[in-house]
This record gives C-alpha cells, structure tokens and sequence, in this order.
C-alpha cells in the first residue's frame, strides 16, 4: 500500500498538518502516517481537540487508525470510504468545533448525499476559525464550487467553559466541484463591529466598540452588542466584518483576563487596518483555509482557479506543502508587483 509520510514538525509544525492530512487522506482514499505530530508546540502531540479530529475523521471515512491516543505523536491513517450522514462530535472540553468542521468537510463535500453535523463545544476560540467566520466568510465562497453549508449556532461556547453547540448541513453538488478566480475585493458594501460577552459586563462590550470604532472611524449604527444568553459564557469575542461584493472577511479579536478592552479593540483594528490597506480579498486566515477546497475542485475540474492573499502566513505555506504531497495540482505563489496587491496562489 503507497502510504503517504507527513512530518508533523515541518513549517508551522501545529495541528493544521494533521487536519490537512487527515482530510487529504480521506478526499483521495491514500493513507497516510504522520510522524513528530505538532513538534513545534509547547505541548507536542495530539491534544484532545485533535484527537475528536482524528475520530471524527475516522468515523466519516470508516478509516483504520493506529496512534489516535492522547499525547500521541504519530498517526497512521488508513482511510475507507467517505459515507454521507448524520454525525454528532462532542469536543468533551472548550475545544473547537469549528476545527472538526474544517477536517471532515471536505470529504463530505465530496460524496452524493447530503450530511448534518452536530458538534458541542467551542464556537468562538482563540487561534481557530469561529463560528461567523465559517458562516460569512467560508460559505459563501463554497457556495461558488457548487457545494451548499449552512446551519444553525444553537449556543456560543467559549473557553475555558465550552458548551456551544452547532448544527451544520452539508449539501454537495452533484455537478463536480468548480473552482473561481479570486482576484479582488469588488464594491465595498458594508463594515461592521459586534461584541458577544455571555455572562460577563455589558460595560465591556461598550468599551471595546467605543474604542474600535474610534480607532477605525466607525460610526455609532456600525456598532453593536451581539444577543447572547448569560448561560452561554463567560465570553467575549470583538468581531469585525468587512463586507466587499466577492467577498466577505470576518477578523476576531478575544477578551481575556488582565487584558483591557482597549487593548482588545485594538488588537483587532490592527488586523482590519492590515487587511484594508492592502487591496487583496482573501486574508491572512482564509488564504491558508481556501487552499484546500481549491485544489480539489481544480483536481476534479480541471480547470484553473487562483486566488490574492494580503498575506501569505506560515499556516499558509505549511497547508501548501500537505496538499502538493496528495493532490497532482500544481500551485504556485508569487508575490504581487504592487506589494499591497499581495500574494497570487495559482492552481492548475
Ligand atoms: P496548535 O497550534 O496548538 O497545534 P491548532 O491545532 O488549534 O493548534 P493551528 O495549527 O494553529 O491549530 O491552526 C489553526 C487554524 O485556525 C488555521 O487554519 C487558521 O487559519 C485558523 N484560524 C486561526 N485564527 C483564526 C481567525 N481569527 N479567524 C479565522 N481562522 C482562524
């Protein structure tokens, strides 16, 4: 059997290697053994939130596993066939649910049927995609391959208390996947900020939009605080959107103890002055999280897609580098003349 060798520790060295290779593994049926998994965290191996990963993998694609064990850093991967259904993933701690998402979402998107998804956990985590950035940044750009996600945020979840739940539909296109062309922004429709803070002062949230509206020069009706019940905290997270006419990109900002609120709106005003600066459409979060889905709707196509980034991060390349390992796509990456152009990410 030709089985795929992942080391865990090149580029980025985190747990997005083994999402991306466990996904690959499962869009391409080659199994594959990843060695030195998260080498370069404080804490290597696999933490519980990647272990849900590597379950929630193995029950979608009925794959057999050696090494799924906390703390493991090596995993074999033996990948069956990716069945569509009705799977339910509990994260047991404040982990992401949005990661799962991200790890069997592109198998699932690639079998006849349509599948819901039921996770419990964190919604809105540091360092992950949240909720609203799957819902109005990710989607919408699926939608363009063809492929339909949408579902319902039953309850935030926030570290370190947990307890959010989603539901999410997955409807795949019986018309193959099709790649696009991403190239700028179009129209500016909207900007907005919002606020979640379950369970804690509402003076917060107020402070945190006053300041990130003063810093961005936002004006009052861009503001405001976002419903949430008391129950689902202690949280805070400081949302920024950006509306344009080919893209959506939502930026995040998370309170934390000890840390002011302003020093939160302006963490965040930061990454949306960076992203409105430059003239790209797709942001430093999304340009490693499009990667994917776009190498396999140009591998099952094969036709061409691309896509400008503002920033090409570590995250970025490292997915890069996992994905020219299954998928015979060649993709190239060239910096754009015009530096505030940023980053052109070709597939063909
Ligand atoms: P570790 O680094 O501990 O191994 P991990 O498994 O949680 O952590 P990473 O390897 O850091 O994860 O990957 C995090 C993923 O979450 C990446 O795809 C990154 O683009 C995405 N991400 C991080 N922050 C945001 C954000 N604010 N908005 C959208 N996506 C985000």
């Amino acid at each position: 059997m030709n089985v795929i060798d992942i080391d865990g520790s090149q580029g980025e060295g985190g747990g997005q290697i083994l999402r991306s290779a466990l996904s690959l593994s499962m869009c391409t049926g080659k199994p594959v053994q990843i060695s030195q998994i998260r080498a370069k965290r404080p804490k290597p191996g696999l933490m519980r939130q990647h272990l849900v990963c590597v379950h929630a993998a193995q029950a979608v694609s009925g794959a057999t596993v050696d090494g799924a064990e906390l703390g493991s850093t090596a995993l074999r991967f033996v990948p069956g066939t990716t069945q569509a259904g009705d799977y339910s993933f509990a994260i047991g701690t404040a982990g992401s649910c949005m990661l799962v998402v991200q790890t069997v979402l592109p198998a699932l998107m690639q079998t006849k049927a349509p599948s819901t998804l039921k996770l419990s956990g964190g919604t809105h985590n540091p360092m992950a995609p949240t909720w609203h950035f799957i819902e109005r940044t990710f989607a919408p750009l699926l939608a363009r391959m063809g492929v339909t996600l949408e579902g319902k945020l039953l309850r935030h979840g926030f570290y370190p208390a947990g307890g959010g739940e989603v539901e999410l539909c997955i409807k795949p296109t019986s018309e193959g996947l099709s790649p696009f062309d991403l190239l700028d922004r179009g129209a500016h429709k909207a900007a907005f900020g919002e606020c979640l803070v379950p369970g804690l002062s509402r003076r917060i949230a107020d402070r945190e939009l006053e300041a990130l509206g003063r810093t961005l020069g936002w004006a009052a009706e861009q503001l405001s605080v976002m419903p949430s019940r008391q129950n689902e905290g202690p949280g805070n997270a400081l949302m920024a959107t950006l509306v344009h006419e080919h893209v959506t990109e939502v930026f995040t900002s998370f309170g934390e103890k000890e840390v002011t609120s302003e020093k939160v709106a302006r963490l965040l005003a930061k990454e949306v002055s960076a992203y409105m600066e430059s003239k790209a459409p797709v942001g430093p979060h999304l340009a490693d999280q499009l990667a994917l889905p776009m190498a396999l709707a140009v591998q099952a196509s094969g036709k061409p897609g691309a896509y400008v980034a503002s920033e090409m991060t570590e995250h970025a390349w490292s997915n890069l580098d996992v994905i020219r390992r299954f998928l015979p796509v060649k993709i190239t990456v060239s910096e754009q003349a015009d530096r505030q152009a940023g980053w052109l990410v070709s597939f063909e």
